[in-house]
């Protein structure tokens, strides 16, 4: 079966045609699934009931169910575990933030790159999320919330440049006119730094912001936290982001995670510094969010104050990210996994 909510109009609209239908049929299901975000056919009341049997036949319908939903109490983050239609589950974060609401989405179900401090990816990687999958995280969220999404964030468990040809279809559907139309500019994709999927990508020249998760300033440093660092260089990953502004303007955000005693110091900031200087971009100081399976702890408060401080006097845009969400499993893929140790028990 076809998986409808994952086809762009003209290609639901061929489809249709070839089933012997109007193709204004098309454009009435693509608006019932991606603006009025139905969840079945049976809610699309000026579709036929002949056309809407013939479509339950052809179509599979993604529609995600949450299992379980979380909420901290200290700022109204939401955490919601979906249940997808192989029972697998992913989780996907809501958050209120002045500018409007962001929701965080999972982009695979678990993860292959292995970086140390992240709980994703402890038990690999099971799949890559369809298109429909990642749309319907926030389709369903604002569902539950009756609010709308202003902002998505491509920052949950997985890797998007890992899952491409996937995320690429989602961000078109995502963006499309005749669906939510969230705005590229409010979308970010956050990678672990793949470099011929970044590349791919700034060749697209979307207005969407790309996310890379540094860590670390040297090599060296880099291997140990991410493996992927083995496979590409600093060098590389800081060409291809000038690639990225090169090809859409648009500013890179330099994810850099704090480490109390492994990438915090005086001499990391300077190296930091030294790398990201030539480039148009913004720093996202992440205190690490330490996960149970891992002896990583947070950096000192005065540490991390220091560290902004001397990115500031040099002149680079950074923002500490405020952990939202602490109470509530809030790093990547802890409530996945506590779900499941749960069910295996
Ligand atoms: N695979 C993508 C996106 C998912 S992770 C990537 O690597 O960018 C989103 C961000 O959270 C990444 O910067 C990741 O390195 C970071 N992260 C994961 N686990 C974390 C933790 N326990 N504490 C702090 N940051 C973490």
């Amino acid at each position: 079966m076809t998986d409808i909510k994952s086809m762009t109009l003209d290609e639901l609209k061929a489809d249709i045609e070839a089933m012997g239908e109007k193709s204004f049929r098309a454009k009435q299901l693509y608006e019932w699934m991606h603006k009025k975000l139905s969840r079945s056919f049976d809610e699309m009341t000026n579709i036929s009931a002949s056309l809407r049997e013939k479509c339950k036949e052809r179509y599979e319908y993604t529609a995600l169910r949450a299992i379980e939903i979380q909420e901290s109490a200290i700022d109204g983050t939401k955490k919601y575990l979906f249940e997808l239609s192989d029972g697998n589950v992913v989780e996907s974060v809501w958050m209120k933030y002045k500018h409007g609401n962001s929701v965080c989405i999972s982009s695979q179900v678990g993860c292959r790159m292995g970086c140390a401090f992240c709980a994703s990816t402890l038990d690999g990687l099971e799949r890559g999320l369809t298109p429909s999958e990642m749309l319907d995280q926030i389709y369903s969220i604002t569902l539950l919330t009756g609010e709308r999404v202003s902002n998505v964030v491509v920052m949950g468990t997985g890797e998007p440049l890992d899952n491409y040809e996937n995320l690429l279809r989602f961000l078109k559907l995502l963006t499309c006119e005749e669906g939510l139309h969230i705005s590229q500019r409010n979308v970010t994709v956050s990678t672990c730094g793949i470099v011929p999927g970044m590349r791919e990508l700034a060749e697209r020249q979307l207005q969407i912001t790309l996310a890379l998760s540094l860590h670390a300033t040297t090599d060296e440093k880099r291997r140990k936290l991410m493996p992927i660092a083995n496979k590409y260089s600093i060098a590389e990953l800081m060409d291809a982001c000038g690639y990225y502004f090169e090809k859409t303007g648009r500013r890179i955000t330099f994810e850099y995670s704090l480490v109390g005693g492994v990438n915090d110091t005086k001499e990391d900031a300077e190296e930091l510094i030294r790398l990201v200087k030539p480039l148009n971009c913004h720093v996202n100081l992440i205190p690490v969010n330490p996960i149970k399976e891992r002896d990583f702890v947070q950096s000192e408060r005065e540490a991390i104050l220091a560290f902004k401080n001397k990115l500031e006097k040099n002149g680079i845009n950074v923002t500490i990210r405020r952990e939202m969400g602490r109470d509530i499993d809030g790093a990547c893929g802890q409530l996945r996994r506590r779900h499941n140790k749960q069910r295996q028990q």
